[in-house]
């Protein structure tokens, strides 16, 4: 069975009778509710509130949003940031730029069949790597020569097409020559130390914009840098990952916090075509607790987590018909169980096939935690003993995180 760190964390802190402390700018909607929600029994836990920034003399962030559809974008890049950048550089001060897709560009398109590279072991496309003129897949590792031409209609007219951090950090050199520009993402820091050694140009003033992925997010405390640009957060705003909003949500605040922490004032511009959104009104405000709130009570409406507890059993194999047969078994053990807990039909995640293997799962959800615990016991000890269990590689993810 697999468990979210946090929870390990707080039961084995009970059963040695020690107080546990989850420190965060934006708590997970799990904890928070925890800490002020009106359930009975009342609030497990008790709200400890920070209100001031570590260094008292900083302000907050101002923060901009760019709406991508009104204007004329240069390689990816509003006029807005591109004027906000040359300022900085004039004024000698730091940016960093964030976008959370490393590579070149994430996919390879056939200009004239509209072909896109796919990843052979998962169902996902092939990222550009274009320095190493490759394409490889975030997900399981395969990599491969970039084709010459398109392997469906023999058209030799193949475009890297999307924004990447590599891209980016080229359009940059291109658009402000004297900038002193590093990137940081998992390949630019896979050499040991090269993180370290990066940060350090960044504090000795060797560097004049960063670019790079949720790497740069946390923890970072740079005094000059006073400008942080957020590039194509878009998709996570329409995800069918009902977690994906909370997600950005945090990511946001904390790159946020990377602008003008000392005595400098610090802006930060968000490009989207959603400038409304209400994630990006409440982030403007640096409101985690409204919009913590917001999404709350979406969540209770909806009974989404945390006002249900879930389970997914998880199933893949090499042919999917073991996996769905698996599935189809456990299903019907599972409904016969108890009627306390919801079973839902087996059904394959939006990532079907990763790493060559075919996945399924079966969620399961209660109002109640001890009878989907009890659901669980007797389902594991079941399906142990099956013949077909041996042919799967099967897991239980307690309150999952992803599905
Ligand atoms: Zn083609
Ligand atoms: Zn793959």
């Amino acid at each position: 069975m697999r468990y979210h760190a946090r929870d390990v964390a707080l039961v084995r802190a009970k059963r040695l009778n020690i107080p546990v402390v989850l420190g965060s700018a934006t708590p997970a909607l799990e904890s928070w509710h925890n800490a002020t929600g009106s359930q009975s029994p009342p609030n497990k836990y008790s709200l400890l509130s920070l209100n001031q920034r570590a260094v008292t003399a900083a302000q907050l962030p101002r923060i901009d949003c760019i709406d991508t559809t009104k204007v004329h974008l240069q390689q990816g890049l509003t006029p807005q940031l591109i004027v906000a950048l040359r300022l900085r550089l004039a004024r000698k001060e730091q940016s960093l730029l964030f976008i959370n897709r490393r590579g070149y560009s994430p996919v390879l398109l056939c200009s004239a069949c509209h072909w896109i590279a796919p990843c052979t072991r998962c169902s996902s496309k092939l990222v550009v790597h274009l320095g190493q003129k490759r394409l490889r897949c975030h997900h399981c590792g395969h990599e491969q020569r970039m084709p010459q031409q398109c392997p469906s209609c023999g058209n030799a007219d193949l475009h890297p097409t999307g924004h990447g951090t590599q891209r980016l950090e080229q359009t940059l050199a291109q658009l402000l020559p004297t900038a002193r520009i590093a990137r940081v993402d998992r390949d630019s820091t896979s050499r040991k130390h090269a993180l370290v050694e990066i940060l350090d140009k960044v504090h000795s003033q060797e560097i004049d914009i960063l670019v790079g992925t949720q790497m740069l997010a946390k923890g970072h405390d740079f005094p000059n840098l006073t400008l942080v640009g957020v590039i194509d957060t878009d998709s996570a705003l329409h995800s069918p990952d009902f977690r994906a909003s909370e997600r950005l949500f945090a990511q946001l605040m904390q790159v946020a916090g990377r602008a003008g922490r000392a005595d400098k004032a610090g802006q930060v511009i968000i490009q989207t075509q959603f400038p409304e959104h209400v994630l990006f009104n409440a982030l403007r405000s640096q409101d985690y607790v409204s919009y913590a709130n917001t999404m709350l009570q979406e969540r209770e409406q909806v009974q989404f987590p945390p006002y249900v507890f879930t389970a997914l059993l998880r199933a893949e194999a090499n042919d999917y018909t073991l996996a769905q047969q698996f599935l189809n078994h456990a299903f019907n053990l599972a409904r016969g169980f108890n009627n306390e807990v919801m079973v839902y039909d087996p059904v394959r995640p939006q990532m079907e096939r990763l790493k060559g293997m075919e996945r399924g799962h079966v969620l399961m959800q209660a109002s109640h935690r001890p009878a989907l615990q009890q659901l669980l016991k007797n389902l594991v000890s079941q399906l142990r003993g099956q013949p077909i269990a041996a042919k799967v590689r099967w897991a239980i993810d307690v309150n999952p995180l992803e599905f």
